[in-house]
């Protein structure tokens, strides 16, 4: 195993720059998610620590060796690294045992190694009674674990993952987030992981790279990029927030005729700033008394979610905010309630 190192890491297809100077370092053992939305440069990041793309400038390093420099790259084969893909990518003519056999088998190892390795990582996988099934006979949530068992048989020293769940349905692909995570923490393998979901992400990774147009927004511990959105990108993309805007002084903004105060986060210092707020940490009250940074408000939607309500509230005709609310807090549109914007969840964000 071995840390991940990204130096300036830049690629452009003609004039569109995917990978936008990307620095980032993956500790030994660490999980990292790049996440963020389709087209913003995670796969591109993923192949090009791959070695199946060459980087235009940058360089990758693995331990204390540089496998790719602008103009660049060791091939994938000579790198030590597993990439498991979205279609999982099975022999489908060989049968479970022989799939996970394989790369072993490749590297010509003695066959009592084989079948001891094989034989662990089936166990490990919970595919012992699967061994000699063909994948064609396999549902997606085994696939996906055959595919795993076969790129963690080999040992490597980094595994990387490509959307490996978007094509399971929701349950399996939530009971496999937790199962990747139990194969980490057994095996602990530097391991890149993309996906574009947010639980999956959450679930799973260390540390969380958020990545927009080709550039690294922020990274950080899930709860670190929750809690702590240092950009309206990320703050929206994570979790989803209301974000308020105006004219900034001090730590107050000015929305319409709100005066709103903020105690979290920077400004980027501009005469104009942007704070965020999640739905579920505003509190409505039914009678619309005055106290700091409690508003009144009218209702506009009601939705009914099951184990919450989820609002639409006007503050004033340029402002409305979304607010998620406990099952007992019931009002009905045209209502007019308090709304309370928590000093401490107020955060101000740099653009
Ligand atoms: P993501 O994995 O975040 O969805 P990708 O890294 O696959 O994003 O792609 C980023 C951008 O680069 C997209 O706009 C995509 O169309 C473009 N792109 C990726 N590969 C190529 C290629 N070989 N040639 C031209 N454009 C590409």
């Amino acid at each position: 195993m071995a840390s991940v190192e990204l130096r300036g890491v830049r690629k452009a297809y003609g004039k569109l720059t995917v990978a936008d100077g990307i620095d980032l370092k993956i500790e030994h053992g660490e999980l990292v998610c790049l996440l963020g939305p389709s087209g913003c440069g995670k796969t591109t990041t993923l192949r090009l620590i791959a070695g199946f793309i060459v980087p235009d400038a940058g360089e990758i390093i693995v331990g204390d060796r540089r496998l790719s420099s602008g103009g660049q790259a060791l091939p994938p084969e000579k790198r030590n690294m597993s990439m498991i893909f979205q279609s999982y990518a099975l022999w489908p003519h060989m049968t479970v045992a022989d799939n996970v056999a394989y790369g072993l088998k490749l590297r010509r190892l003695p066959k009592a190694d084989i079948a001891r390795k094989v034989a662990s990582m089936l166990a490990v996988a919970k595919l012992e009674k699967l061994a000699d099934r063909f994948p064609g006979e396999l549902s997606g949530g085994q696939q996906q674990r055959v595919a795993l068992a076969r790129a963690l048989a080999v040992e490597p020293e980094t595994l990387l993952l490509d959307e490996p769940l978007s094509n399971l349905d929701t349950n399996l692909r939530e009971e496999m987030r937790f199962e990747i995570r139990r194969l980490h923490d057994e095996f602990r393998y530097t391991t890149v992981y993309v996906t574009h979901d947010q639980l999956e992400a959450m679930t799973t990774a260390d540390r969380i790279v958020v990545m927009n147009a080709g550039r690294i927004e922020q990274i950080g511990s899930p709860e670190d990029i929750f809690l702590r959105p240092l950009t309206e990108f990320t703050a929206r993309f994570i979790g989803g927030t209301n974000i308020l805007r105006g004219a900034a002084s001090g730590h107050t903004i000015h929305c319409g005729r709100l005066a709103i105060q903020w105690s979290q986060g920077q400004t980027d210092g501009q005469a104009q700033a942007a704070i965020s707020i999640r739905p579920h940490e505003i509190e409505l009250h039914p009678t619309p008394s005055p106290g700091e940074n409690t508003f009144p408000g009218r209702v506009l939607r009601h939705t009914y979610i099951g184990a919450q309500r989820d609002y639409l509230i006007e503050l004033d005709p340029e402002t409305h905010i979304r607010v998620v609310t406990r099952l007992d807090q019931h009002y009905a549109p045209g209502d007019t309630v308090g709304v309370h914007l928590p000093i401490q969840h107020c955060r101000a964000l740099a653009r």
